[in-house]
């Protein structure tokens, strides 16, 4: 279940806000990502997987609320390990051509200066 947005790190794409099968999130007054339906996350990791700068953690306990501490899963190397254990880096772009979240970060030029051009990547 999704467990924590640390708010030092969310950059506002609302990513994870577009990418939610379960529209778990809202973006909030300051254009951070705010949990406001965490009892409808069904602990598919979509979430965690797009979020570009490791924002977000998920627990892997789908029926009970985990507690959780932001500095402790830093210090374990915790957010964005699905990403990392997904074989998924934030030096290349996600997902295919078909993937419509993959057109998403494309559109939001998130982190572009990190990432090749899908053209470039094409070749
Ligand atoms: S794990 Fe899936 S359902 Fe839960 S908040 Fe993330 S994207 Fe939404
Ligand atoms: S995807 Fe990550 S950076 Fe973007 S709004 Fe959500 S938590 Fe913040």
């Amino acid at each position: 279940m999704i467990e924590l947005v640390n708010s030092d790190r969310c950059i506002g794409c609302d990513i994870c806000v577009k990418v939610c099968p379960r529209d778990v999130f809202d973006s909030g007054d300051d254009g951070l990502a705010v949990i406001a339906r965490k009892s409808d996350c069904q602990t598919c990791f979509l979430c965690e997987l797009y979020c570009p700068v490791d924002a977000l953690y998920v627990s892997p306990h789908a029926e009970q609320d985990d507690e959780v501490d932001s500095e402790q899963l830093i210090a374990q190397n915790l957010l964005g390990s699905y990403t990392r254990n997904m074989g998924w880096s934030r030096g290349k772009m996600g997902g295919t051509d078909k993937d419509p979240t993959r057109q998403l970060r494309i559109l939001n030029r998130v982190g572009r200066e990190e990432q090749p051009t899908p053209q470039r990547q094409l070749l």
